[in-house]
């Protein structure tokens, strides 16, 4: 029970939604929401089970029948709807986003700026992408593939829900959301503005419960012909085995080692502060983070040195605090996963160069860790080939470009990568031979409309844009 202190801050969460309504939980296991910068209890949530669940996918698969067939127009229209509806709570998500999960509130913003941008996005796609083509005597139409499983990750809780539900709607289908467990707070303020939208019962529907319970029955049930999934490779891998049971198709956006190229061309007082934006994006808990620097032998001094002085900024702390740059790790778990890397970079023998083990001074209470940077790795070296999701960058000496493309490319991954030199024609022939979903050149950048995913472990299809639309469809000839 919450003590008296306790009950003014804690908030509690007891319904899921479905069917156009918030519904009392079948599923009776309560979790708490812990705060990760002091690690006090800030919300109790009802997780629901396989009934919710089954109940979640019966409205969808009814609303199916209808919202399947109709109009672009109409669709268009929901998608504005969507976009005024989470527009006008911004803040609030911001605010929840920092609250629950540590997000530093000038990154915070943004992802929930992108996830507001992906409903216009979805929109622009929309318009572009052609639902019937017809030549001669055959008709070819992009029909919604049915009821669809969105499954995601804690890091970015608006965007995901906001990225994948916009490109469900504009393709037609109704869903079934399950996101984090671990995001149930900002989840529930996402829900109030997404039912602010109106869009007609059972078109989206949220309960919130553990992946290997209301997951694992999306990913079983025969009613769900699609789950689009943001997460690690491990839970990736199940789906796709348990999924070919009922023959799913999926989406999956998992991990990523990105890497970013430093050329021996590059202004280093440009590339550096723009590699350690990469690096440390969203606390290091972000799955394109450019967790590899690669730079050129030549110049690895000075690269080090404008390391040390671009790291001044790199301000560990309050995550509410506009001037911070790097917030706690999400849980407990997240903090003695970040340090065990930390130790085990030690152990095989790269240098510390900026950070190290344990917590930041006088942040002993919440789930704080130190913005780190390792030199003298080899990329065989377990710190540079498994993803530590946390603010900790790996610094890799090259000779020649070809070495640097060989290197960025040796990774289980391929989901994100960077390109930093100032002669703009060689940055893009180095990017050409990268495998990776995404490559920026010269600084992180973000296009709606282009594709999102990986290669590799990093995943299966994409999202964004008319690709991510796409993603929701199933191609269907008519022949006379
Ligand atoms: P996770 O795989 O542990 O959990 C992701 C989601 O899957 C959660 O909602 C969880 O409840 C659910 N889940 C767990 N077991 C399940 C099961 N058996 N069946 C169905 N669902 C199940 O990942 P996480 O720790 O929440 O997120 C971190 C990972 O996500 C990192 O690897 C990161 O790289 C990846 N990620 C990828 C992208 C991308 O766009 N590629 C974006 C953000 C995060």
């Amino acid at each position: 029970m919450p003590t008296v202190a306790e009950k003014d801050t804690v908030k509690t969460i007891r319904t899921h939604y479905i069917d156009g309504a918030f519904v009392e939980s079948h599923g009776r296991e309560v979790m708490d929401v812990i705060k990760p910068t002091n690690g006090k209890v800030i919300g109790r949530v009802t997780l629901g089970d396989e009934e919710d669940t089954r109940h979640a996918i019966a409205a969808a698969k009814y609303a199916f029948a209808s919202f399947s067939r109709t109009a672009k127009e109409e669709r268009l229209r929901y998608l504005r709807q969507l976009h005024e509806a989470v527009s006008a709570r911004i803040d609030d998500l911001t605010a929840i986003m920092v609250e629950e999960y540590g997000g530093v509130v000038r990154f915070a913003r943004l992802i929930v700026e992108s996830g507001v941008t992906a409903f216009a996005a979805a929109e622009k796609g929309l318009q572009e992408l052609p639902l019937r083509q017809s030549w001669g005597k055959t008709t070819v139409t992009l029909e919604p593939v049915g009821v669809a499983g969105l499954i995601t990750a804690w890091n970015a809780n608006a965007l995901f829900i906001c990225l994948k539900l916009a490109s469900a709607v504009a393709a037609g289908c109704t869903v079934v959301l399950k996101p984090s467990e671990m995001s149930s707070l900002q989840t529930r303020v996402m829900v109030e503005a997404l039912n602010a939208a109106e869009l007609p019962k059972g078109v989206f529907n949220v309960v919130t419960g553990l992946g290997t319970v209301v997951g694992a029955e999306l990913v079983r049930n025969p009613d769900v012909a699609k789950i689009s999934f943001t997460g690690s490779v491990a839970v990736g891998e199940a789906i796709m085995r348990d999924g070919a049971a009922t023959m799913k198709r999926v989406t999956l956006e998992l991990g990523g080692k990105s890497p970013t190229i430093v050329l021996d061309d590059a202004a280093l007082d440009k590339a550096i502060p723009s590699a350690l934006i990469l690096a440390f994006l969203n606390s290091g808990q972000a799955c394109a983070a450019g967790t590899r620097l690669l730079a050129p032998k030549s110049r690895l001094d000075e690269v080090k040195r404008a390391i040390q002085e671009g790291m001044r900024a790199y301000t560990v702390g309050d995550p509410a605090d506009p001037n911070i740059m790097v917030g706690p790790m999400v849980s407990q778990k997240q903090y003695e996963r970040v340090e065990s890397y930390i130790r085990k970079g030690i152990e095989e023998g790269a240098e510390v160069l900026v950070g190290g083990e344990g917590r930041p001074k006088g942040l002993e209470a919440g789930y704080f860790v130190k913005p780190t940077v390792f030199v003298n790795v080899k990329n065989d070296m377990t710190i540079a080939q498994e993803e530590i999701f946390g603010p900790v960058l790996s610094v890799i000496a090259y000779d020649s470009e070809d070495e640097a493309i060989r290197i960025a490319n040796d990774s289980k991954y391929g989901l994100h990568s960077a390109v930093m030199g100032t002669d703009l024609d060689r940055a893009r022939r180095v990017a050409s031979q990268l495998r990776a979903g995404r490559v920026v050149i010269n600084n992180m950048t973000d296009d709606p409309q282009a594709p999102w995913g990986g290669f590799k472990y990093s995943g299966v299809g994409r999202e964004y844009g008319k690709y991510g639309i796409e993603a929701f469809l199933e191609p269907k000839a008519i022949l006379e």
